[in-house]
């Protein structure tokens, strides 16, 4: 089994990255970074500047300088990022992946591989339009395939669920256009370093998982 691995997924929202990103983290032992969901606990304490959260409603991005300095000050660089990790929605931009490469290779280190969960848009955006979750404690739903027991409320804690701002239909749009527009690209650019694992995110999660398992202990 590879050890400490340092991974970055690729995906669209709604892919299911962060669901493989959970299971990559739990089978190797190693801490995840979501830099939406930084986004989203800065904003929970009311600490999310008004124009970086109006930007994020919107469906848009946060500047490259903002997330890179967020990523290496609140993750890359403390203890628990050094044994291998997994990156869920950074790097998202060619200056992002560049950044992150030039500030691993300073420290004598690179990636392990970047792991792209391929999904036709329409499949996403229906996921991504259907997903509700709990503001308390961080529970995922979703109207079309998992459904609390009870409508609308979380099952492990009651609260009643949300719709993500930006999971909106006008937002969930301009988020999928910029993934075509601007993080695409990524696919290529780590296709070329031969690290890209591309994975059908059409099937199972756990047979999504399996794959990504069966490439990341056995590089051919
Ligand atoms: P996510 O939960 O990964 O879909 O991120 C939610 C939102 O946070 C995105 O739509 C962006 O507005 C912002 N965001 C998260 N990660 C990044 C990033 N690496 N670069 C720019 N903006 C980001």
């Amino acid at each position: 089994m590879v050890q400490h691995p340092r991974i970055i997924l690729l995906g669209l929202p709604g892919s299911g990255k962060g669901t493989q990103g959970a299971l990559i983290a739990r089978t190797y032992g190693v801490p995840t970074f979501s830099s939406g969901e930084y986004f989203r606990n800065l904003r929970r304490e009311g600490k999310l500047p008004a124009e970086v959260s109006a930007k994020i409603n919107a469906g848009g991005l946060v500047s490259d300088e903002d997330v890179n300095m967020i990523v290496v000050e609140s993750f890359l660089s403390t203890q628990e990022a050094q044994a291998g990790f997994v990156l869920d929605g950074y790097p998202r931009t060619a200056a992002q992946a560049a950044f992150l490469d030039e500030y691993l290779t300073k420290q004598n280190l690179s990636l392990t591989a970047a792991v792209y969960v391929d999904l036709p848009i329409e499949t996403a955006f229906r996921r991504i339009s259907g997903r509700r979750v709990c503001p308390s404690d961080g529970s995922v739903y979703n109207v079309y395939y998992s459904q609390p027991e009870r409508e609308g409320i979380c099952n492990l804690c009651g609260a009643p669920l949300i719709q993500r701002e930006d999971d909106r239909d006008e937002s969930v749009r301009t988020r999928m256009t910029t993934y075509e527009a601007v993080t695409k690209i990524l696919t290529i650019y780590y296709g070329d370093q031969g690290k890209l694992i591309t994975v059908d995110g059409a099937s199972e999660p756990n047979v999504v998982f399996s794959r990504i398992r069966g490439v990341l202990d056995d590089p051919a």
